[in-house]
């Protein structure tokens, strides 16, 4: 194993590369970090200089390390994944006692749930599953009960609410009153 020194934000970071040859290192780079510019500026070089192929192993072996490393899942999880299934071409939202829940579709939150406690903004749920901000313990509570059964929970408001869930119109026929969500909406959620 050989090892490398790179400085970053002039620190600097000691590592065993993962790889036996620059090389190996070109060809990983160039199969698994196409999207990274920087990475690929360096495979391209005619010329490297040492300290460019300490950073091209690092780069790798750092990718390596990230892909064996499993991803911790935070509680609401199942939430953010039903909410992106539901999701059709426009933003998601879903309206519940007390608390809308929002998909993003534009700028760094995609993949994130904004968490809305009687329209006001407290706090988002990232792609892991985790929230971030200052929720209120009614949230964090209806939040749980969204995680396990998002469907019951839509439902729930339309009873309260006489209105659908998720398209907000006005539940009228007696099969959707009964239900609480229209019919349509209720098999997205489903
Ligand atoms: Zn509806």
């Amino acid at each position: 194993m050989t090892s490398f020194t790179v400085v970053k934000k002039g620190e600097e970071i000691k590592f065993d590369s993962a790889f036996t040859d620059v090389n190996e290192v070109r060809n990983y780079l160039r199969q698994e970090m196409s999207y990274n510019n920087f990475a690929m500026d360096l495979v391209e070089k005619k010329k490297v200089s040492a300290t460019q192929i300490a950073w091209m192993h690092y780069l790798a072996t750092q990718d390596v390390i990230d892909s064996q490393t499993p991803v911790e899942f935070g509680p609401y999880k199942q939430l953010v994944n039903k909410m992106y299934d539901t999701m059709t071409a426009k933003k998601f939202q879903v309206r519940l006692p007390g608390m809308t829940l929002s998909t993003v579709n534009k700028g760094a939150n995609i993949g994130c749930v904004y968490v809305f406690e009687n329209n006001n903004y407290v706090g988002k749920i990232t792609s892991t599953g985790d929230l971030k901000g200052n929720a209120s313990e009614d949230v964090l509570n209806m939040l749980e009960d969204a995680n396990d059964n998002l469907l019951q929970l839509a439902k729930i408001y339309g009873h309260q609410t006489g209105t659908c869930s998720i398209c907000a119109r006005t539940l009228s026929d007696p099969l959707s009153v009964q239900m609480g969500i229209g019919p349509v909406c209720a098999k997205r959620l489903g």
